[in-house]
């Protein structure tokens, strides 16, 4: 296909365009910008028409094939769809014209393998031809960690650092990344997230650590929010009159807004979206900078049952107000606005309580028998509120995502509705397996050492 290579640019616009390949080894850009595609090739109505009947990995091949164009051969890119989607992604019809896209069903059963695994795969592919090695070091509070030790389990020529918080992960979530072993090393610290958030900036910008190729896993990589612009491509395939440009509504439950980010990249390629409502918790700082036009962060964040979104200060909102025509610097202060009238049209910001949320996941079941957890719960209350505020004229198609699987969360929903979320073959079966982590202090020193010590080539 003679197509051209897609380039990448700064949100800082201080440094040149990069290839896919600088902008994911390099997570973010030397000027402390965020990466974005430069052009999104158009994907054509008929075409997408034509995706409807196809598996999930064959249009996952469709929409990357136009970002990895001229960096990774096509063939190639097939084989890794293949590879990296062998599970189920069901679309589940509620009630009207609305449906939930159930992200769960991989490894970690968060929406994280989705990008995670295709990420990994991209930099295995990139790292083929290089002699090095090259580390990534992540922090978590828990998804993030296990999807991405879970993608790049395996992978040659990468290894794999997890920071956690020994106090602030669940059994079940240190389980998923501590007994993997391979290229996968876990450290539990006696800290805080932010401590462990901390100790990995350090690292990237210690001289002393130079020796050592280090890159980042988390959503200010491009790497992960590409991969997740394929779902809503599919869930829009799967459901509407593609010829026609029938639009469609999609609700996203946000954090650091990755996911949503997604779904504007999917609106860019051409998928006809109506509205995008964007749904936080509590932590509404981003609601409340689209209905007033001033962005003030939330610091420290609130602590919300939705716990992979309690996040004061999303990374990905400077892609968003780029996006806009504005420009946010890498500390979130706003220099240019971007158009707020026109992401008006175009985002449905709301927050909700968690008071809400858990009436939210009460009222789903009893109404629709449709089982939530927090995060999806959150996404769902967003929709109903934009649905009920449309006024009159005919439903249109919708779509809200639910993020991770219900039986990472069985007390809330036990207390909520009596119920004990089944829990998928891939939360299974941990308990019987050997763990290993390190164990640190938030100091510094120790941790420099053991990467220098492991890592370093002499
Ligand atoms: C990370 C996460 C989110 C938030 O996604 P963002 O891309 O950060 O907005 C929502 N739900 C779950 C379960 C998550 O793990």
């Amino acid at each position: 296909m003679p197509s051209e290579t897609v380039r990448y640019y700064s949100t800082n616009r201080r440094v040149p365009r990069a290839t896919l390949r600088e902008a994911l080894l390099q997570g973010q850009a030397a000027d402390r910008g965020l990466f974005m595609p430069e052009t999104y090739p158009e994907m054509l109505p008929k075409q997408i028409e034509a995706l409807a009947e196809r598996s999930y990995p064959e249009i996952a091949h469709f929409v990357l094939e136009r970002f990895t164009r001229g960096s990774i051969d096509e063939g190639r890119l097939r084989e890794l769809c293949e590879d990296a989607y062998g599970f189920e992604v069901p679309i589940e019809p509620v009630a009207g014209r609305a449906h939930v896209l159930r992200l769960d069903r991989g490894p970690t059963a968060s929406f994280k393998d989705f990008a995670a695994r295709m990420m990994a795969r991209w930099m295995g592919v990139f790292m083929e031809d290089d002699s090095s090695e090259l580390v990534i070091l992540t922090a978590t509070s828990g998804d993030t960690g296990s999807a991405v030790a879970h993608a790049y389990h395996g992978v040659e020529r990468v290894r794999v650092v997890v920071l956690f918080p020994i106090d602030e992960v669940s059994a079940r979530q240190r389980k998923q990344m501590t007994t993997l072993g391979g290229n996968v090393t876990t450290i539990a610290v006696d800290g805080k997230f932010d401590d462990c958030q901390a100790m990995v900036k350090r690292a990237f910008a210690d001289p002393d650590l130079s020796a050592i190729r280090l890159s980042s896993a988390n959503s200010i990589n491009i790497g992960r929010l590409l991969p997740q612009a394929v779902y809503y491509v599919y869930a829009y395939a799967r459901l509407a009159k593609a010829a026609e440009m029938e639009p469609i509504v999609f609700s996203v439950p946000s954090g650091n807004f990755g996911d949503m980010m997604g779904a504007v990249i999917a609106g860019r390629l051409g998928v006809p979206i109506e509205r995008l409502v964007v749904a936080t918790n509590s932590n509404d700082e981003v609601p409340r900078f689209v209905e007033t036009g001033v962005y003030e962060k939330i610091v420290p964040s609130r602590v919300c049952i939705s716990n992979a979104m309690n996040v004061g200060h999303p990374s990905n909102l400077a892609r968003l107000v780029d996006v806009y025509g504005g420009f946010m610097d890498e500390t979130g202060r706003i220099l240019e606005m971007p158009d707020l009238a026109r992401l008006r049209r175009d985002i449905f910001a709301v927050g909700v309580t968690d008071e809400e949320t858990r009436e939210t996941i009460r009222e789903a079941w009893r109404l629709h028998r449709l089982l939530l957890e927090p995060h999806g719960a959150v996404g769902w209350a967003g929709l109903r509120r934009f649905l009920e505020g449309r006024g009159p004229g005919p439903e249109p198609l919708s779509v809200s995502v639910e993020t991770a699987h219900p039986a990472k969360f069985p007390e809330e929903i036990q207390a909520l509705i009596g119920l004990d979320p089944e829990v998928p073959p891939s939360l299974r079966g941990l308990e019987g397996k050997p763990e290993r982590f390190a164990r640190m202090t938030t100091e510094y020193e120790p941790f420099r050492d053991l990467l220098r010590d492991t890592f370093a080539r002499s």
